[in-house]
């Protein structure tokens, strides 16, 4: 019988495996604890668990590992980190140190389906999702390997989080829990190309976490032409759901738009943008275009974003402008790629 990560397992379900090795529930909180306060890594290390417990618990799960294969620093002190995963694929993760606000940014995924024309990810495809437990040893191994407490997460690495729901649900059930990385929800930001189901899923677990749909465009066509997902859940469609997301769970939606010089940026589509997102609970943060290495798309001018920026606000639209951290490293939004060993 193949093991089970114990990683990939959320407290209450561990509390059901732990009776079941005829052990109290509280030893779940117990190991919890030590996977990842403590951030051991070998049942055998774990002292304050009964030997014999230790040898049930070897016999019938392991616990993963990440490995770190190369690590880039930015003048800004943002940290790319190139990881290898159990069957040696690769994924990145970004940490970002902004005064007390240590954000990490995860992957979801190996390499991702939807393929959006300005994304480095996309490009050589979809691999895998990931396991619960690779979601969380990104975030373990920043925690254990660099000394530093990330108290911000934000699903805006590698992949669609939405189309690895129940996994990326049980990671966030587990940075959220008081005995593993106690993130509060409101930290934990899930971003998303406009999954509708998914979108619609979500609203069933009453929690507080941040939720941002990468919009990029006010029309249909351009969006199709930018996001190919679009075809698959159209904007119109998309926007009836987040205004019901935002009812349901009275949460506001952010929207991502990053300006392409030419494409996506003139003072119009500012106007049809507001039009569009008018009325519900939702803000607008803009993005500048990260030029990704073999791209002819270009990002706009600051005066120009600022522009853009004040056009919303004049229509009423609350928007921010995303400060962009680790461009020299390529860490940038959307500049992770999906690396495969050769
Ligand atoms: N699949 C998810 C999360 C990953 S992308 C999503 O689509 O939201 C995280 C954010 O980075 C998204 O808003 C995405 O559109 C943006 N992004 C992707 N490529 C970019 C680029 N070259 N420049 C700036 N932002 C980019």
């Amino acid at each position: 019988m193949q093991k089970r990560d114990i990683k990939n397992i959320i407290l209450n379900e561990l509390q059901e495996e732990v009776k079941k090795l005829g052990e109290k529930k509280y030893r779940a909180n117990q190991l919890f604890n030590l996977l990842y306060k403590k951030g051991i890594e070998e049942f055998r290390d774990m002292l304050t668990l009964p030997i014999s417990f230790r040898d049930l618990l070897q016999k019938k799960f392991y616990i993963s590992k990440i490995e770190l294969v190369n690590l880039t620093k930015s003048k800004d002190q943002t940290e790319k980190y190139l990881l290898k995963l159990e069957d040696g694929n690769l994924i990145e993760s970004v940490l970002i140190i902004s005064g007390k606000r240590v954000t990490e940014c995860i992957s979801s995924q190996v390499g991702c389906r939807y393929n959006c024309l300005f994304c480095e990810s996309g490009k050589k495809g979809f691999t895998r999702d990931l396991t619960v437990g690779e979601i969380l040893n990104q975030v373990l191994f920043v925690k254990e390997k660099k000394k530093s407490n990330p108290n911000n997460i934000v699903f805006m690495g590698i992949g669609e989080p939405l189309d690895n729901y129940d996994n990326v649900v049980k990671a966030i059930y587990i940075l959220n829990s008081k005995d593993a990385f106690d993130i509060g929800a409101r930290k934990i930001t899930i971003s998303t190309c406009g999954i509708i189901p998914a979108i619609e899923r979500l609203q069933e677990h009453n929690w507080q976490i941040e939720l941002s749909v990468s919009l990029h465009a006010p029309e249909n066509k351009l969006r199709s032409y930018l996001m190919p997902v679009n075809n698959l859940y159209p904007l119109t469609d998309l926007i009836v759901a987040c205004k019901n997301y935002t009812v349901n769970t009275d949460r506001q939606i952010t929207f991502e738009y990053i300006l392409i010089k030419g494409v996506n940026d003139s003072l119009d589509y500012a106007d049809k943008l507001a039009k569009l997102i008018r009325g519900f609970n939702s803000k607008v943060n803009l993005i500048t275009f990260n030029p990704t290495s073999d791209s002819l798309l270009q990002a706009p001018g600051s005066p120009h974003i600022q522009s853009f920026k004040d056009k919303l606000i004049t229509k009423g639209i609350p928007t921010t402008i995303r400060i962009s951290k680790g461009e020299d490293i390529s860490a940038a939004c959307g500049q992770l790629k999906n690396l495969h060993l050769k």
